[in-house]
């Protein structure tokens, strides 16, 4: 199942996002287990990650950024990498489990999370404390001032989901959490390219105050208000890719008319229909 590109004989190097990202995974999940990294470590210098791992610099950065969705590490501009406090309980999630999502489709995942957000949403209502709710409101501010910073605005409305799974007060639901981050990453991913952060906030902050108001019901159904709406607009976003595809095939492949007898479209005289 899992498959890890090494170098091979011939010397050429990792150059797959994807598969750096999961290198770096099980690298690290190996080092948390071996003691060798500790949650809050600073990570060596990229240059240095780079060459250790004999990855290509650029598929690191990639790599890196998408740990950093995850949760696993921060990045902090001009300083570097840390590993998160929490980074081993991602990591914890067995490898073959995280793989096996990217097989699941977008569609199973909406059907989960509609089954299962707006009755979390409905129990943070009743149980989230004072902690969960300036988590909450921490994930909406960064969420606001992630201005044309994808990276940031994904990482932010997954964070507002992660402390909703967590504030349900339910340890089994937080812990279910690690185990579809990833395919709520990608999906989130999609829908944040065709809306604006407004967008995402003004479905974000109204959970936020039913939640607060302890109001279980308007919550759930907010919450379904804005899976629905994030199903659609996955909808609207493949029709545009199916769009942009047809308009680059035709692009590429010039048009090649034959003139042929028009027994192919082979019109009914109007007459004849009535
Ligand atoms: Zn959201």
């Amino acid at each position: 199942m899992i498959r890890i590109k090494e170098r091979d004989d011939s010397g050429r190097i990792l150059d797959g996002k994807e598969d750096v990202t999961h290198l770096l995974i099980l690298r690290f999940q190996q080092m948390l287990s071996d003691g060798v990294l500790s949650p809050g470590t600073k990570l060596p210098p990229e240059r240095e990650l780079a060459a250790h791992f004999k990855v290509a610099r650029s598929s690191l950065r990639q790599a890196l950024k998408v740990l950093e969705i995850l949760g696993v590490i921060t990045q902090k501009v001009g300083d570097g990498s840390y590993l998160n406090r929490d980074a081993s309980s991602v990591l914890a999630v067995p490898m073959e489990f995280l793989f096996l999502l990217d097989d699941t489709t977008v569609e199973e995942l909406v059907e989960v999370r509609m089954i299962i957000e707006p009755a979390l949403a409905a129990k943070a209502a009743e149980r989230a404390n004072s902690a969960d709710i300036s988590l909450l409101r921490q994930s909406i501010t960064e969420l606001e001032q992630s201005e044309r910073n994808r990276v940031r605005l994904v990482a932010s409305d997954l964070l507002f989901h992660r402390a909703i799974f967590q504030a349900s007060g339910n340890r089994l639901t937080g812990r279910l959490f690690p185990t579809i981050h990833r395919a709520m990453l990608h999906m989130i991913t999609m829908t944040s390219q065709l809306v604006d952060m407004e967008h995402t906030v003004a479905f974000h902050k109204p959970i936020l105050d039913a939640i607060e108001s302890r109001d279980p019901e308007r919550a759930s159904r907010l919450m379904t208000a804005h899976l629905i709406d994030a199903s659609n607009l996955l909808a609207q976003g493949r029709e545009q890719e199916r769009a942009r595809v047809l308009r680059d095939h035709m692009a590429a492949t010039p048009l090649r008319v034959k003139k042929r007898p028009s027994a192919a479209v082979d019109p009914i005289p109007r007459e004849s229909t009535r």
